[in-house]
């Protein structure tokens, strides 16, 4: 912990960008503590900037691609995994999350016609299973037609997309199920959204604000 104290805002922002650190919700930690002497503003401008030489850095080359997800951006592998497709079309394409298990990032792309244009990177939080088994990942790029349901979360349970949570200024949470991510709904459409969470993902929930409310409370000061 110590050694992540000592860092300035926009070194430990690329860190989670990067993905590198074991334990990510440390450095989140370490943000939030930042966060009471700089500001909340200093902490968005480390956000924003560390954000922008991730996407004009090596992830550049990893926003348009062909069919989806090759080789991860972070570890240059190909140990991915594939967790359903939304927004399904008639021929098969849709938004598909593409998942590194090595770095435990997500990248979901739009794929039309083998063009696969990034829509969000989402990087893990905690262990994978850790919240009532199921695995949550913070959306760090999302689409701008979503902003206004910022800060937004992946869930994930044994290799299944369940879909997306929001969380507004009292924490409360707010659930867009996979299922409800149809062809024809628009994607930032707030119609399919509901306050009525299934009670796995509650638990889920439940132990997620215990274990990141410094995540959480981090991410909502600077969306
Ligand atoms: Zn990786």
């Amino acid at each position: 912990m110590s050694g992540l104290e000592e860092k300035p805002l926009d070194k430990l922002a690329d860190i989670i960008y990067g993905v590198r650190a074991q334990n990510l919700l440390d450095v989140w930690s370490a943000i939030r503590k930042k966060m009471d002497d700089e500001g909340f503003q200093a902490v968005k401008d480390a956000f924003e900037t560390s954000k922008k030489r991730f996407l004009e850095g090596p992830f550049e080359d990893h926003l348009e691609v062909r069919w989806g997800m090759d080789l991860c951006p972070h570890c240059n592998d190909s140990n991915k995994e594939t967790n359903g497709i939304a927004y399904p079309q008639p021929n098969g394409d849709g938004l598909e999350f593409n998942q590194c298990l090595n770095c435990r990032i997500g990248l979901l792309y739009t794929i039309r016609s083998a063009k696969a244009t990034l829509d969000t990177y989402a990087i893990g939080l905690g262990d994978a299973g850790q919240f009532n088994g199921m695995t949550i990942f913070w959306d760090a790029i999302v689409p701008d037609e979503m902003d206004d349901l910022f800060p937004l979360y992946e869930v994930h349970e044994a290799g299944k997309w369940l879909g997306t949570l929001s969380f507004n200024d009292q924490m409360e949470p707010s659930f867009l199920p996979f299922e409800e991510m149809k062809d024809g709904v628009a994607r930032g459409a707030k119609e399919p959204w509901t306050t009525d969470i299934p009670e796995g993902l509650q638990a889920a929930i439940d132990d997620f604000k215990k274990v990141a409310k410094d995540q959480i409370e981090v991410a909502l000061a600077i969306r």
